[in-house]
């Protein structure tokens, strides 16, 4: 790993990623395995003028004995000094920053049962936080930097330290660091391309969507009325533009809660809650998920979807080229941050309100009746794309239009 290119890399989170302002507070989660990030990153954040930076730090090691060994009762409730401290520090506009670096099995074995109370629980308790992330109330910002036990899984049967360096090269490329270049301004330009992408999805006025591939997806998707296709950056409330997860490569809306009907396919593994859930296939009748499968973790993935009532159905659809960087790397990165922008995907779970015009202003009731999936506590991506994913559009003035043609977009 090139010092130079981590100093840009933090340079870049917090500049472009949650875009710090003056005397703004910044909370960064952060693995113990990527300390030397974390500190550039409150370095960075310092330099653009933080008021003070919050450290989260974690660990897969301790991470692990607590869901196997903490007492019971832990699983039922969010520590209330942990909800307090993130419901000030939102009252203060904190930017917040997640390092996503975990060995994807580290919860392999973990009973399922408190697995599914704590994703209740937090849900719950943590609420107030996340409707603000989802929002755009607050700046957020996903990233990510290797460790060993990820790096293996990525890169198996190859030497522990050069698993590492492939890994950091994979991530600086998808992040658009070079030794000499200005990842700044490749950034300006990436977000307005895809943007532009973005903005003719939106333009279409797509009533409905068909996806097909030889996997034997066969789905309709059914769109709200005024649907608003995002990418690149969002702006938050206070007019500053940040960029949720870096990468990012995806052009994505949220679909008409009841309106999704057929088989779909997913097209790579899913890591949820430190499990693997491989070959997953899901029957969707007026929006709901009405069957789950999975050739394996098929109980943590209906876990997940059974959670709530809005996690039966999708709150996301997103549009990722076959023949995209990520994508064409033909890394498997068993970490949704990367593998989701690699492939076009869906999630289940809340939708973002940004999605519908005038969104962001609407209540959960409101952004409902407009046809949102607005309410639940999670929010998972899983990958649908494929070589030969077909997808087919119909306006609402009645227009037939090919979105994608193998794999690719084909507007
Ligand atoms: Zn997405
Ligand atoms: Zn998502």
């Amino acid at each position: 790993m090139n010092e130079k290119m981590l100093w840009q890399y933090a340079r870049l989170v917090i500049g472009v990623g949650i875009n710090v302002q003056k005397g703004q507070p910044v909370m960064v989660n952060c693995p113990v395995e990527c300390a030397e990030f974390g500190r550039l990153l409150a370095k960075a954040a310092f330099e653009a003028g933080a008021k003070d930076v919050y450290m989260n730090w974690r660990d897969d090691f301790i991470s692990r004995e607590h869901w196997l060994h903490a007492d019971d009762s832990v699983f039922d409730a969010a520590p209330v000094w942990d909800v307090l401290m993130r419901n000030e520090l939102a009252k203060e506009g904190v930017g917040c920053i997640s390092v996503s670096a975990t060995d994807p099995e580290n919860l392999k074995g973990v009973d399922p049962d408190r697995l599914r109370r704590w994703g209740a629980a937090a849900g719950r308790d943590y609420k107030d936080f996340s409707k603000k992330m989802m929002a755009n109330v607050l700046p957020w910002c996903v990233v990510s930097v290797p460790i060993p036990s990820w790096a293996k899984k990525v890169f198996p049967g190859v030497p522990a330290e050069e698993a590492m360096e492939k890994l950091w090269d994979a991530i600086f490329k998808t992040v658009r660091i070079t030794e000499d270049g200005d990842a700044v301004e490749a950034w300006r330009g990436h977000c307005a391309n895809i943007e532009g992408k973005a903005k003719a999805m939106t333009g279409f006025d797509f009533e409905e969507l068909h996806y097909e591939n030889s996997l034997g997806t066969d789905l309709y998707v059914k769109m709200p009325e005024n649907n608003v296709w995002l990418a690149g950056g969002d702006i938050c409330r206070t007019g500053v533009k940040f960029v949720a997860n870096m990468p990012t490569e995806e052009v994505f809306s949220a679909p008409l809660k009841t309106g999704v009907n057929g088989v779909l396919y997913a097209s790579k593994p899913l890591v949820l809650h430190g499990n693997i859930v491989d070959g997953i296939k899901l029957t969707f009748k007026d929006g709901r998920i009405v069957d789950i499968h999975a050739d394996t973790n098929e109980e943590t993935l209906r876990t997940e979807v059974e959670l709530d009532e809005g996690s039966h159905y999708l709150g996301e659809i997103a549009l990722v080229p076959y023949d995209s960087p990520i994508s064409n790397s033909g890394i498997l990165f068993f970490n949704t941050l990367f593998d989701e922008n690699a492939s076009c995907h869906f999630a289940f779970g809340e939708a973002y309100p940004s999605c519908v015009k005038g969104g962001e202003e609407l209540s959960s009731e409101e952004l409902l009746e407009k046809g949102l999936n607005a309410e639940s506590s999670t929010h998972v991506d899983f990958m649908v794309g494929t070589s030969d994913l077909t997808i087919t559009g119909r306006t609402r003035d009645g227009r037939t239009v090919k979105v994608f043609e193998n794999g690719n977009f084909a507007i």
